[in-house]
């Protein structure tokens, strides 16, 4: 240790980070904690980004504010926040950050989350389209903006982002068209092609048009500016980006934010691998959390998972919080990770509930409705061997909120 206070590094000002600061304040761990961030603001509510119309009129500070996530305040708590962490040097235990400062850490936690995947990276911008994606507050305020300038948006991806950026964007009064070239619908990786298609229909039906497979791989823009013949004909030249060219905005999934953590010799293929308590297997002193934790399965005990949803990003960032506090002496009763998936979006009024792993199933069935008529109420069982792994619940109301707790119930009790 540095001195008879240890500091505390995490990386990232997320919600996973915050969670880790509070639970460390909260076991009374006498540290000083430094809290990194490279976005300018506290934390705020990511998901909340897509579900309402913000920001609202009156600009950045009143959506910050609207979107805040309160935190425990204390005196050993420091927010470094526009601060990038550029390196880390784990065997030293020093962090490079983008304003030339170094600092020394005794224990480090790792809550940097991840960043959209783009189809690539281009050095000039589309003379087509304006390219965009989101994962920040600034992002969804220029994209908010734009929505309510344009007339057309594209949309590439089905995930949640873009089915919750399809239904705001025709709120806004966009023609919108969605493109998923490698599947059939909406969430198919997690709900399968029989839901997919369901869903797919339900967004065409509110007016979206809809395109899969090479419909939409023709409408693809890899955004790296479009090539065009210039005016004698004879060579490739670059079309100047018009002002007006149509919104273009890629939700095609994540990459994890872990290039800072280059050359310390971690299992860096997807995220950061740690164990069911959030320790870093490699490094005795590191902690990870949240979108870039890598942790055991606790549903098929076969493999390492990452979890991008809100409250994984709280549940891993209190575990870690504790396990640091444990490591530094700390009487801070950690269990290990007991994760139960469960999540809510809202797609043009329908309300989609998802719990437990539906992914890992081999077979579904239709426990009430009809597929054809989502709007009505359906419940889908997801199995794996005969035994249910998930559930899935599409609505307008809350008809069946019943019976998709009691499959709740039975899922958590599995
Ligand atoms: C638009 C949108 C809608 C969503 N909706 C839902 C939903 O409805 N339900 C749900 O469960 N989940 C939803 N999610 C996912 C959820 O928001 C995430 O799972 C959660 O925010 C992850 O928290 P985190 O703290 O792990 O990461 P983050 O919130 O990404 O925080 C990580 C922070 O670290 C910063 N950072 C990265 N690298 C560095 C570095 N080198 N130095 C300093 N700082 C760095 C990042 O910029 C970021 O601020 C949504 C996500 C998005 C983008």
């Amino acid at each position: 240790m540095t001195g008879s206070a240890p500091l505390i590094g995490i990386v990232g000002s997320g919600i996973a980070g915050l969670r880790a600061a509070n639970a460390l304040l909260k076991c009374g761990v006498d540290a000083r904690i430094v809290i990194l961030g490279d976005e300018a603001h506290r934390t705020y509510s990511r998901p909340g980004l897509t579900k309402k119309r913000y920001p609202p009129p009156d600009g950045i500070e009143a959506a910050t504010e609207g979107l805040k996530v309160p935190g425990v305040e204390n005196t050993a708590l420091t927010w470094h926040l526009d601060t990038r962490v550029e390196t880390a040097d784990l065997r030293d235990r020093v962090l490079r950050l983008s304003t030339g400062d170094t600092l020394a850490y005794d224990r480090l936690v790792i809550a940097s989350g991840v960043r959209p995947r783009t189809s690539a990276e281009g050095d000039r911008e589309c003379a087509v389209h304006a390219h965009r994606t989101l994962r920040g507050l600034d992002d969804a305020r220029s994209i908010h903006q734009e929505l309510q300038k344009s007339k057309k948006v594209t949309i590439a991806g089905a995930g949640f982002v873009a089915c919750e950026l399809a239904s705001l964007a025709k709120e806004y009064g966009c023609e919108v068209v969605m493109l998923e070239a490698l599947r059939h619908g909406p969430f198919e990786r997690i709900l399968g092609t029989t839901t997919a298609r369901s869903l797919r229909s339900w967004i065409a039906r509110n007016g979206v048009t809809f395109l899969t497979g090479d419909a939409a791989r023709n409408m693809l823009c890899d955004g790296a500016g479009r090539l065009a013949k210039d005016a004698s004909g004879s060579k490739d030249a670059y079309l100047e980006p018009a002002s007006d060219r149509s919104l273009y905005i890629e939700a095609i999934g994540s990459v994890p934010n872990v290039e800072w953590l280059r050359g310390n010799g971690l299992d860096l293929s997807d995220g950061v691998r740690v164990d069911e308590y959030m320790r870093v297997s490699e490094c005795e002193d590191v902690f990870a959390a949240g979108d870039i934790a890598r942790y055991p399965d606790p549903w098929t005990s076969e493999s390492h998972t990452r979890m991008e949803f809100w409250k994984n990003a709280i549940d891993t960032g209190d575990l870690a919080g504790k396990s640091l506090a444990s490591s530094l002496g700390y009487d801070a009763k950690i269990s290990r990770i007991k994760y139960f998936p469960n999540m809510v979006t809202e797609v043009f009024g329908l309300r989609i509930q998802i719990a437990g792993n539906p992914k890992i199933s081999d077979s579904m069935e239709i426990v009430r409705g009809d597929l054809e008529r989502p709007d009505h109420g359906v419940v889908v069982k997801y199995l794996r061997e005969g035994a249910m792994v998930g559930a899935a619940y599409l609505d307008r109301g809350a008809r069946l909120n019943s019976l998709y707790i009691e499959l709740l119930t039975a899922l958590r009790a599995r």
